[in-house]
């Protein structure tokens, strides 16, 4: 009898409202949480938020525990909802996430009055997200204060479900990359990056006046009575064994090759060109600082040339703080196109297309376009247009080769993304080539120089796909230079020479005619004083000349 009663006694209607409290709180706290973040992370973040906010569903008599739980979960939830709306903010102001090279510098770079401007100026929109946020506020507190008080036999598809929810909830925070989304841990792991990037802040701009006074201290002159253009593409992590241009068997490089079938002698295509070092950075460093960055009182090519009078630009589809502070802004106008790092934030490089035609219809006499590419960055798919691969859907020589060698199918399907980039890639750059010839006055010196900062392995020695400093791949890197001078014929013995990437700086000198005290012509390799000496890299090559 009493067991009658007991069982009898339950309102069964309260689990049911129960769960639907519960998912009415996921669903708004859904909104704010899909304005933010795309797809595949929109689950990742529901799962780390659902646990606490199934707590709504355990019953819970004591109205202080209650009121306790009231809190808590409201707290977590705008948690959730408020980086939700700060990321949708800055996506939809700035294209950019609030781990981007632009957040973070300007974060780390503002101040009282600044903000205060800031806000002055786009108080608007923040009045549309804050009500965005306000109304989600609003609607967790209701529906947080319905949260289970009785205890009620649940129907066993519910506690399936809820146990599903708890697991998944389990295994993201079990994941380390999957719990540093959640916002607490997010935002202060945001904010100390911001702090250190303050810290530093102060050095890279003492570093850069100090590089300009020692390249004006150095005077350099340019040697020319003409206007004077040169376009330099530094493009990122693409290895010359992949471009038909130097050989290779699908052809990834047709415009490439178009050009040079054009121009002949006029485009030297240096067919032995290494970088000696395996990623961006340190290439960047020597590439522009000649070789040895490290030195007492390196001097930097940009400094170098804005001393002698050059106006310089760097566009980039990256988005890197160090090398916006150690490079980028040493010209007088940065252009980053690209706001979003990572995978999510693919912009193509032909965006940058529209900065390049730009600046050389800019009316100044010298000037100096660096271009900074993301050319085939992992993750290659991201590196071409949807669609846009030719080389996945038939089975050719190469597909062939690599399997021969034993190369795995995971890494044969990279090399196809890879060459599709390679092929997008190909576009990219003869556009700038094009446009460096045929922008502008007709009777300027014009020069432009296009090389990558290092190279790449997809299968060629090894069966790995990435940066490689363990195998030559990671090394091999194409060069090409153009000028539109009558003297600047290349043989093919001008092309045999090896070159090594972080010389570069001697010939970009030569290519903008700098002359200044500390040059070393045997290192340029336009130059007839030339001399090679081999690079010490860390891995063994055999030959540096094929
Ligand atoms: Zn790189």
């Amino acid at each position: 009898m009493s067991r009658h009663v007991h069982a009898a006694r339950p309102d069964p209607a309260v689990p049911g409202r129960t769960f639907l409290v519960f998912g009415a709180a996921v669903a708004t706290l859904l909104l704010p949480v899909v304005l933010g973040h795309d797809a595949r992370r929109i689950a990742q973040l529901m799962a780390l938020a659902l646990p606490l906010l199934a707590w709504l569903l355990w019953p819970v008599r004591s109205p202080t525990l209650h009121r306790l739980r009231l809190a808590l979960v409201w707290l977590w939830a705008m948690g959730f909802a408020m980086d939700g709306v700060v990321r949708a903010y800055l996506l939809e102001t700035y294209r950019a996430a609030p781990d981007s090279a632009l957040v973070q510098s300007a974060a780390a770079n503002t101040n009282g009055r600044e903000t205060a401007e800031y806000l002055a100026m786009h108080w608007r929109a923040m009045l549309v997200w804050s009500g965005v946020l306000l109304a989600t506020g609003l609607v967790l507190g209701r529906l947080a204060r319905h949260g289970a008080r009785a205890a009620a036999p649940w129907p066993r598809w519910a506690v399936a479900a809820v146990s599903l929810l708890l697991l998944i909830g389990a295994i993201g925070y079990a994941s380390k990359p999957w719990r540093r989304l959640h916002p607490l841990l997010f935002w202060a792991h945001w904010n100390q990056s911001v702090q250190a990037l303050r810290a530093d802040w102060a050095d890279l701009q003492a570093e850069r006046d100090a590089a300009l006074a020692r390249a004006r201290s150095a005077a350099p002159t340019v040697t020319l009575e003409t206007p004077a253009t040169m376009v330099l593409v530094i493009t990122d992590s693409i290895n010359r064994d992949n471009m038909s241009l130097y050989g290779y068997d699908r052809a990834t490089t047709p415009m490439l090759a178009a050009r040079k079938a054009q121009l002949k002698d006029q485009l030297l295509v240096l067919r032995n060109a290494w970088s000696v070092d395996a990623s961006t950075l340190p290439s960047l460093r020597n590439m522009l600082k000649f070789g040895a960055p490290e030195a007492e009182k390196p001097q930097h090519v940009l400094a170098l040339a804005r001393a002698a009078g050059y106006k310089v630009w760097w566009m980039s589809n990256h988005d890197d703080v160090a090398i916006e502070q150690q490079h980028a802004r040493l010209a007088d106008v940065v252009e980053f196109v690209n706001r979003v790092p990572g995978r999510a934030g693919a912009s193509l490089d032909g965006e940058l297309l529209d900065c390049v035609q730009e600046a050389l219809e800019d009316p100044a006499q010298r000037k100096l376009i660096v271009v900074h590419l993301m050319g085939a960055h992992p993750h290659y798919s991201l590196r071409f247009p949807e669609g846009a691969n030719p080389f996945d859907d038939t089975f050719d020589g190469v597909d062939e080769a690599l399997e021969k060698s034993g190369r795995s199918a995971w890494v044969r399907h990279f090399r196809e993304e890879y060459d599709a980039a390679l092929l997008y890639h190909d576009f990219v750059v003869s556009k700038t080539l094009q446009l460096t010839r045929s922008i502008g006055r007709k009777d300027q010196y014009r020069a432009w120089m296009y090389l990558s900062d290092h190279g790449q392995e997809v299968g060629h020695g090894s069966d790995n796909a990435g940066h490689s400093p363990q195998t030559a791949s990671g090394y091999r890197i194409p060069t090409l230079v153009w000028r539109n001078t009558a003297s600047a014929s290349w043989g093919a013995a001008a092309e045999a020479r090896p070159f090594r990437a972080d010389w570069a700086g001697w010939t970009i000198a030569d290519l903008l005619h700098l002359r200044w005290a500390g040059e070393h012509a045997e290192r340029n390799v336009l130059g007839v004083d030339y001399r090679w000496q081999a690079p010490a890299l860390p891995v063994q090559v055999e030959s540096f000349v094929d």
